[in-house]
């Protein structure tokens, strides 16, 4: 029997892209996009919010619920915008939200900064949350077209590119959302089938 696992977003596309990080991971499952009204996120970590979100869409829907939670947090500034990052700059706007965290780093030496992502599930009977880290540096200058929020302005360790640099694919293979995901999925396969 097939089970139905709905995924809280208001991003159609998001419910494609995650069909394609899990890929086998969802042999047996259908992932359905949920597009409800959303919840107050007033909790202080990736983890919290993420399992706000899921709780939710499960409460509407009565069917197992997943939903995440993701943003950056640069070193040098204490962590920040961490689980402020799609509203840093107060626009809602990638590109000011990027060009003022460029400003608040200035020219500071310590550029580290990871992208988290926390992926939760909520059935009523069971909630799991995991958290992917994706590491990596802050370039000076915004550089490459793809991706969003972010991504053009961080270097993930290990290559010489962007991660807007990256092909959506080269991207999903190692982010911080495929990570949390790539934890999660296991934990709702042994729950669900
Ligand atoms: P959320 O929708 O509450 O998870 O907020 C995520 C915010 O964090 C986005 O609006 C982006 O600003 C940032 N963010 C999260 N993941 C990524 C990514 O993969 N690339 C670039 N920015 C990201």
């Amino acid at each position: 029997m097939t089970r139905t696992l709905v995924l809280a977003t208001h991003n159609a596309h998001k419910v494609t892209e995650l069909r394609r990080i899990l890929g086998a991971q969802l042999d047996g499952i259908e992932l359905v996009g949920y597009d409800g009204p959303e919840p107050v996120e007033d909790g202080d970590t990736f983890e919290a919010n993420a399992l706000i979100k899921a709780r939710a869409a499960y409460e509407h829907t009565g069917l197992p619920s997943i939903a995440d939670d993701s943003g950056i947090c640069v070193d040098a500034l204490g962590g920040e915008p961490g689980i402020r990052s799609a509203r840093y700059a107060g626009t809602r706007d990638d590109k000011d939200n990027y060009r003022l965290l460029l400003k608040n780093l200035g020219d500071n030496s310590d550029r580290s900064a990871d992208f988290m992502c926390a992926a939760a599930f909520v059935d009523g009977e069971s909630e799991f949350v995991e958290l992917g880290v994706w590491t990596g540096t802050i370039l000076h200058e915004p550089v490459g077209a793809g991706g969003f929020g972010y991504d053009p302005i961080f270097r993930p360790e290990g290559l010489e590119v962007a991660s807007a640099e990256l092909s959506p694919d080269e991207k999903n293979a190692i982010s911080h959302r495929s990570r949390a995901f790539g934890a999660l999925m296991p934990r709702i396969r042994e729950h669900l089938l």
